[in-house]
């Protein structure tokens, strides 16, 4: 297939030579002169504009910073400007409102789109092995199905328009609580004269067990190497988080859901992120949690 990519930062440039491996022919697009320049590197066919490197493709993928950015783009320049259709697919995190309306903007100008935000980062888009949460019709994710799966290891139907923007939310305001829940547990413990090895060999198989803790423990030298071993560089910045965390107390409101454990994990977050930690992994978290008294 001829398929359009936009946006090749951290995540999209990956993704974007995957699809390439995969044998589609790739047309990218970024501002970033760097960007485009790693794609051309990656075997992609750079653009100087969005409308001539959707002209004559069967698919437009983006992977964009927000939800303003991502609006701008389908509806100035992808819209009417990639043949009537094509599929198009936005793997960004956006709002749920803005996934919705894109889409339906899409539906009306003759195009079938689906929000496909991903679960895994940058490692996993430059494996292959994302995971895929899928809104849009039963039409939409059949076409979109294949193209997604050059690029992940799972790609799951989540529901109609907005659902795969719904799911990635509550998944990540559940792991920011439960991170934190994590960090300060691993911290009082070691308060009250626990060993942190100890506790994570008790608690690991017993009923506090969780993924921040036995996946990604936030406590150096303590379960599987993760980036808590690495000066907590890499990973899944802290600056993520708290953008998933405010779209998801947004989805919140809009739905008059009550989050007490979100708002608190948003609260938080965006305490640590002040405080100058946005670029260090989010499970740095536990060393405010143990320096507070
Ligand atoms: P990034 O900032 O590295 O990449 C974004 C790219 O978009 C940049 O290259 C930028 O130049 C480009 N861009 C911005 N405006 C543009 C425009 N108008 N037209 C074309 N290109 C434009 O960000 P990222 O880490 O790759 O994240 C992208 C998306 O993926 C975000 O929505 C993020 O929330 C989501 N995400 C990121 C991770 C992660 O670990 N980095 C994990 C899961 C989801």
């Amino acid at each position: 297939m001829k398929v359009t990519f936009i946006g090749l930062g951290n995540m999209g440039g990956g993704m974007a030579a995957n699809l390439v491996r995969a044998g589609h022919a790739v047309n990218a697009f970024d501002l970033s002169g760097e960007a485009l320049s790693r794609a051309r590197d990656n075997g992609c066919a750079t653009f100087t504009s969005v409308r001539e490197a959707v002209d004559g493709v069967d698919a437009v993928v983006s992977m964009l910073p927000n939800g303003k950015i991502v609006a701008s783009v389908f509806e100035t320049d992808v819209l009417g400007h990639a043949p009537k259709g094509a599929i198009l697919l936005d793997c960004s995190t956006i709002d749920v409102g803005t996934a919705r309306s894109v889409t339906a903007d899409a539906v009306a100008a003759g195009y079938d789109m689906v929000d496909a935000p991903v679960s895994g980062g940058i490692a996993a888009a430059n494996g292959g092995t994302l995971t895929f949460m899928v809104g849009g019709t039963d039409t939409a994710f059949a076409r979109a199905e294949p193209i997604l799966s050059a690029m992940g290891k799972a790609v799951i139907h989540a529901g109609a328009s907005g659902a795969g923007q719904a799911a990635k939310i509550c998944n990540n305001m559940l792991l920011g609580a439960s991170m934190i829940a994590t960090c300060e547990t691993f911290a009082m413990a070691e308060k009250l004269g626990l060993d942190p090895q100890t506790f994570y060999d008790i608690s690991s198989k017993a009923s506090g067990q969780n993924w921040s803790m036995t996946s990604y423990c936030p406590v150096p030298g303590v379960g599987p190497t993760t980036p808590a071993d690495n000066d907590y560089q890499g990973g899944f910045a802290t600056a993520l988080m708290l953008k998933d965390l405010k779209l998801a107390m947004e989805a919140a409101q809009s739905v008059n859901a009550h989050v007490p454990m979100g708002e608190r994990a948003a609260e938080l977050y965006a305490q640590f992120d002040k405080a100058g930690n946005g670029g260090l992994d989010f499970s740095a978290i536990i060393q405010t949690l143990k320096d507070q008294a």
